[in-house]
């Protein structure tokens, strides 16, 4: 697996390595989710002093909510920890263990959150979980586009190892019967 980090911005090594201090945190941080039931993503929201805002797993399963992934959830917590529909003025970055999903973007795109770090790319979770992350052509451009940094493929090797384990423990992989 490739781990060469993406960006849509001229990579800017301080915000880099505290994405990759910050990412690593999380994938180790996630088996403990794991085994309280949560699915294999955890996403947490920072502020631009660096203080942390949300904190949230992946609850499909445990919460029998599908539109639960960790990203959805940390955005959730956000907004209602700081009592706003729309995030912008707060400078939040979302820091999560894997690409977001083609709903997670829509769920970012809306939220107000303006710079997004990931681990493990989508393809890589899809390889190794039989997870569908949906079809998200160009999102890169086109978050830039709408002046969303992304920085992504960090900290991959970790992640994937994770993910891994979730497999390997015989964890649920959920998806919509397609037949
Ligand atoms: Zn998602």
């Amino acid at each position: 697996m490739t781990d060469t980090v993406v960006a849509n911005e001229k990579i800017n090594p301080s915000k880099l390595e505290r994405a990759k201090e910050i990412i690593l945190g999380l994938q180790q941080e996630l088996p403990y989710y794991i085994a309280g039931g949560s699915g294999p993503f955890l996403a947490a929201i920072y502020d631009d002093k660096g203080h942390l805002i949300a904190k949230e797993a992946n609850s499909v399963i445990n919460e029998t909510c599908s539109h639960n992934h960790a990203e959805m959830n940390a955005i959730k917590a956000a907004e209602k920890a700081l009592n706003t529909y729309d995030l912008s003025e707060h400078n939040l970055r979302l820091y999560v263990t894997a690409e977001p999903c083609i709903m997670c973007l829509g769920g970012i795109m809306w939220s107000g959150i303006k710079e997004v770090y990931y681990g493990v790319p989508s393809k890589s979770v899809e390889q190794i979980t039989g997870f569908d992350e949906g079809f998200k052509p160009d999102w890169l451009e086109e978050f830039k586009k709408r002046n969303i940094v992304v920085y992504g493929n960090i900290e991959v090797a970790a992640g994937e190892q994770v993910l891994r384990d979730y497999i390997t423990a015989g964890n649920t992989v959920y998806q919509p019967d397609r037949d």
